[in-house]
């Protein structure tokens, strides 16, 4: 059963939050999606997000989804070129989800998705082959971050026993979190949940917002270092981070 979201993340913390414009990522426009003014919490995140960039020409178009956003171009290259440059505020209503994939070495994992795609432009991202990037480029907020954890709670309670959720394997896991918070909502629910543990894969270094928070969560679930590990500073990337439930991260020296 799912808790009521207003015991999951205190949306006053989300709400009080001052967006800082993310490295590396400067919209030129920001498109007002389905779901993006649908409670005053989400409306007023929106807002504060749009006046990080007031360059950015702001449009609303609330009864499109996410991933239905035109872009107005057909060339494969200019769609993803046009889509880099635009920011959708939105909902993901089925954000939290197991992947199937076949073939991998890789253990099939649960993850959740805050954003949609990345602002960065690593040649080699296997992302822009994906289906849903393929056909919607744009990089992506959502806004129903509460109702995002509820189901993370969900699934986890339901499966009750230690599972790992990862943040960053259809985006980067921190390159838009200058721009929303999230990690300081995130880190908390997690250090303090019993079952559900985060992980999270990201090239950026703007970590501030993880720095800033207190070595110990509402539960007095402690929040330390565990795992740093340098992906590839040749080509310029930070660090590549893991943070569980209880961890917290610094960046690369
Ligand atoms: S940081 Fe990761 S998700 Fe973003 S473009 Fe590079 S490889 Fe893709």
């Amino acid at each position: 059963m799912t808790r009521p979201t207003e015991q999951i993340i205190s949306t006053e913390e989300l709400e009080a939050y001052r967006p800082r414009q993310a490295a590396g990522f400067c919209p030129s426009r920001i498109v007002l999606a389905k779901g993006s003014n649908t409670t005053a919490t989400r409306r007023r995140l929106a807002e504060k997000i749009c006046e990080a960039y007031p360059e950015a020409e702001v449009i609303e178009d609330f009864g499109t989804p996410h991933n239905r956003v035109n872009l107005e171009q057909s060339d494969p290259l200019l769609l993803s070129d046009v889509g880099k440059r635009t920011l959708v505020l939105a909902e993901h209503k089925s954000a939290v989800r197991h992947s199937t994939e076949e073939g991998n070495s890789c253990p099939n994992f649960w993850h959740f998705s805050p954003y949609g795609f990345c602002p960065y432009g690593c040649t080699y991202c296997y992302l822009a082959g994906t289906q849903g990037v393929r056909f919607s480029p744009t990089v992506k907020i959502f806004l129903n971050l509460p109702e995002i954890l509820a189901e993370v709670d969900r699934v986890a309670r339901q499966l009750g026993e230690p599972t790992a959720f990862y943040l960053g394997k259809l985006q980067d896991g921190l390159a838009l979190d200058p721009l929303t918070g999230y990690s300081r909502q995130l880190v908390p629910f997690f250090a303090g949940h019993p079952y559900a543990q985060l992980v999270v894969l990201t090239k950026c270094a703007q970590v501030d917002n993880l720095l800033g928070l207190q070595p110990t969560d509402a539960a007095g679930a402690e929040v330390r270092i565990e795992s740093i590990q340098v992906a590839s500073k040749a080509r310029g990337l930070s660090c590549f981070c893991v943070i569980s439930c209880d961890v917290l991260f610094a960046p690369a020296q």
